[in-house]
């Protein structure tokens, strides 16, 4: 583990060091409880799993929660519970990864979109309303780069049209909205531990909810639909007996996931408190600069600042988006795009989506360079981004 360390940044200067744009923070702590896990023969879905279960229940004051293979499982497995399927309309934003669209679909349902709000990249409330019909069955929220969506405004849309709210909490791990942790205010909401995620299990995802039918019938789906309750509550058979009300998935959890998840879980606060300084210095460093757009924070809310999202002001430079991304692979430093659109992808072009109609997802998509951000980054890291970005923002101004 890297420990922070205080510099000036002029140290940087003519040396060059290999940053990738994500890492996860694997200690031996982990290491020993995979290797627990191992010995203990109990690899699947088992009391590491539940424990999991019941202690991220806890951190984010949710009733409920569901181990699963993945956050894709976890969409695909609440729309499916709250019955979406052929008519049926989701509400969502076209600013995501593609699994929160992609579920839609695998459910037969149509994807409506809403454009962003061009500041905090998340999907605009205040055009929510307009895209409800009268076949309209959900909304996906999703709380791009760890800010929360505006969850009031949302909440009393849903409300008013009886719609549900599954929050699509990716990035959003250690979130708050007004006090409130993200996991404990919609329908149900889901979270992905995939390797660059804040919180990892290699593959893995979680799903909370309040509404214990809900939760119960997602737990079932996510193991073939077998019920195992069945036999407890109606019959006097042995626990071989389970019943099969409906085709469910193989979408479960496993206990070396767990294993991974209760340390990364242990750890989460202090791996925040990492990311939060390091946004905060670039914050600093960037804050005067012209010739970019810095990702939305507020006082109200809690980022989880899972990316760390610029976007350069094309109108002031003479170097384009591609070309800084290509200049600080040069530098060694890793960046990403989050996102290409989902109305970018060929397959919902074909469905009749298209970039122009969503103007604020087109211009922050062409703008945006997510830089490196994670707690295992080294602060002369974070310097070293700083001053090669600095650097060349300031060769290319117009
Ligand atoms: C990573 C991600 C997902 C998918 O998570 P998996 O656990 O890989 O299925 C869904 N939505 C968003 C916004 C993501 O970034």
């Amino acid at each position: 583990m890297n420990n922070p360390t205080s510099t000036t940044g002029a140290e940087t200067v003519g040396v060059k060091l290999r940053i990738p744009y994500a890492l996860p923070l694997i200690e031996d702590r982990e290491i020993k409880e995979v290797i627990d896990t191992l010995q203990s023969n109990w690899l699947s879905r088992g009391p590491k799993t539940l424990e999991f279960e019941r202690k991220f229940a806890a951190s984010v004051n949710s009733p409920h929660a569901i181990g699963l293979n993945s956050c894709t499982a976890g969409l695909h497995l609440a729309l499916l519970a709250y019955g979406v399927g052929p008519g049926d309309e989701v509400i969502t934003t076209p600013y995501t990864f593609i699994a929160t669209v992609n579920t839609i679909i695998h459910c037969g349902g149509t994807p409506v979109f809403v454009d962003i709000d061009p500041i905090t990249m998340n999907i605009n409330a205040d055009l929510l309303e307009q895209a409800v019909t009268s076949r309209t069955k959900a909304i996906i929220p999703v709380h791009f780069a760890g800010l929360p969506c505006e969850m009031d405004k949302i909440q009393q849309i849903a409300e008013r049209y009886q719609l549900k709210i599954i929050e699509d909490a990716a990035h959003a791990v250690h979130t708050e909205y007004k006090g409130r942790k993200i996991g404990s205010i919609g329908d149900v909401t889901c979270f992905s531990f995939y390797a660059t995620k804040n919180l990892t299990t290699g593959e893995g995802g979680m799903v909370t909810s309040k509404d214990e039918e809900i939760a119960d019938r997602i737990r079932v789906l996510s193991l073939h639909g077998m019920d195992k309750n069945a036999w407890n509550r109606y019959s006097e058979k042995g626990s071989w007996y389970y019943e099969v009300q409906e085709p469910g998935f193989k979408y479960n959890m496993t206990d070396m996931q767990a294993a991974l998840g209760l340390v990364q879980l242990g750890k989460l606060a202090y791996m925040q408190e990492l990311r939060e300084l390091y946004a905060a210095m670039y914050n600093s460093a960037f804050s005067r600069n012209e010739a970019l757009i810095l990702p939305a924070d507020s006082s109200e809310h809690r980022h989880a600042w899972h990316l760390y999202v610029i976007r350069l002001k094309e109108e002031l430079l003479n170097i384009s988006r591609a070309e800084m991304i290509e200049q600080l692979q040069e530098a060694g430093i890793g960046t990403s795009v989050h996102f290409i659109p989902v109305p970018h992808h060929p397959y919902y072009r074909r469905l009749g989506f298209a970039m122009e109609d969503y103007p604020e997802t087109k211009r922050a998509y062409e703008a945006a360079i997510s830089l490196p951000l994670y707690p295992g980054m080294a602060v002369e890291e974070v310097n070293y981004v700083i001053f090669h970005v600095t650097r060349l923002l300031a060769a290319h101004r117009r």
